[in-house]
């Protein structure tokens, strides 16, 4: 679409400059990452050098820009098919918490080496018992004079191989269920800090998704974020942006596999006319057309609100919501036109189209979307 109106010229000049380092530093290699199911660190760092971590974070922790900066490199790495590399959950979602919450000693310690690449980082929420249950979480925390000894596991986590830095969610008082949560920075090195399996996922295999177990790691109390027992509210509070993280990329994903589906169509011959030319084809992508159109309007407008610092958990929730729901039916249309070749690997939309399977299960179900919107009915 182009009359948005959400992104100001500093957004677009930084989409030029982000553009040009996907197309020469990711693309080419991305096949290589996905097959080896990581992200070299040398790619980080080379990030950090070009100013894109931590891009939404003030200065001197970050690039001084806002949400819409973050926005603008989700956009590129949909646009470019590149979603699994794990930028994202570094700049917009660990080190946001990190920036709100954390000391002025703490963001010194974690955000200047995170905006350098030197530092990756994770949060641990699930474990393999919990996941939509947050306050359910298992791994605990027990203070031991100037400690915390912390024990548990955690699975799914995104970054986990490469991650230096992981913020845990853990139970620092099991008796107050939600109440007694707290976040626990836990960094490579510390003794009892291990991290198992990566492991293999039908998409989002460039991402280093891994196991992490903590067997009485010794953790300074220095090493809390925030207030001890707060976590929980700090984790509802910044969920709405996590879930816009992940609106906003499939909105950039649908805008773009429209297009090459499209060019796809036109160019392929069966029967001897064009796949295009068929009355079933015209109609169902002018029917993905019409509904990209108005997901990218709702989309715009939680960006607009969220950079008003306005955007709702219900809010969001529904844009979380709606647009995993459309990506899914939409890229499964998508490739459908394309036939056999949108099987195969090769064609960026099979690739897409598993990437995006996991939009409507991770930073929080659909079904727990529903339950969000649903307590405002
Ligand atoms: C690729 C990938 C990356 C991830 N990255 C991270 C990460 O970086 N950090 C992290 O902490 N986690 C991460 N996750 C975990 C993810 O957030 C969880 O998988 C998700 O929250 C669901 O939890 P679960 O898998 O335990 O499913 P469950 O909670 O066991 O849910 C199973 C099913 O039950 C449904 N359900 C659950 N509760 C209700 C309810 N109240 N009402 C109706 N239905 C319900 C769910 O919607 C789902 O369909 C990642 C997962 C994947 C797949």
């Amino acid at each position: 679409m182009s009359n948005r109106t959400v992104y100001r010229d500093d957004h677009e000049q930084f989409r030029t400059q982000v553009r040009r380092f996907l197309e020469s530093e990711v693309v080419p290699f991305y096949s290589e990452w996905e097959d080896q199911g990581i992200v070299p660190k040398s790619v980080w760092l080379k990030a950090g050098k070009e100013g894109l971590l931590n891009c939404m974070i003030p200065e001197p922790f970050g690039g001084g820009g806002d949400f819409g900066h973050s926005a603008v490199l989700l956009e590129e790495m949909a646009r470019a098919n590149t979603i699994s590399v794990g930028f994202p959950l570094h700049s917009d979602i660990v080190a946001p918490y990190i920036y709100a919450y954390g000391t002025q000693e703490q963001r010194e310690r974690w955000l200047l080496p995170m905006m350098r690449g030197e530092l990756i980082g994770a949060i641990a929420m699930t474990e393999p018992g919990t996941g939509s249950d947050l306050k359910a979480v298992r791994t605990n925390a027990v203070l031991d004079g100037d400690h915390y000894v912390l024990n548990g596991q955690k699975t799914f986590i995104t970054n986990g191989q490469n991650a230096g830095l992981v913020i845990v969610v853990t139970k620092t008082n099991p008796d107050l269920g939600a109440k007694g949560i707290s976040l626990l920075v836990v960094q490579e090195g510390m003794e009892g800090f291990s991290k198992g399996r990566k492991l293999k996922k039908i998409g989002m295999r460039a991402q280093d998704t891994s196991e992490l177990f903590f067997d009485n790691v010794r953790v300074p109390v220095t090493n809390l974020l925030g207030e001890e027992n707060a976590g929980f509210k700090y984790l509802m509070h910044e969920l709405a942006q996590e879930r816009l993280v992940i609106a906003v990329r499939c909105a950039a994903s649908l805008e773009t596999f429209l297009e090459k589906t499209i060019a796809y169509t036109r160019e392929r011959k069966t029967f001897g006319q064009t796949v295009l030319s068929f009355q079933n084809t015209r109609f169902k992508l002018a029917a993905a057309k019409a509904e990209i159109a108005m997901l990218r309007v709702f989309v715009d407008d939680c960006l607009r609100l969220h950079l008003q610092k306005q955007l709702t958990p219900e809010l969001a929730a529904m844009a979380k919501l709606n647009a995993t729901g459309i990506q899914n039916r939409l890229l499964d249309e998508f490739l459908q036109l394309h036939g056999g070749y949108g099987y195969m690997s090769e064609y960026q939309i099979g690739t897409a189209w598993a990437d995006a399977r996991v939009g409507r299960i991770y930073g929080g179900s659909d079904e727990i979307m529903k339950e969000i919107i649903a307590r405002g009915l």
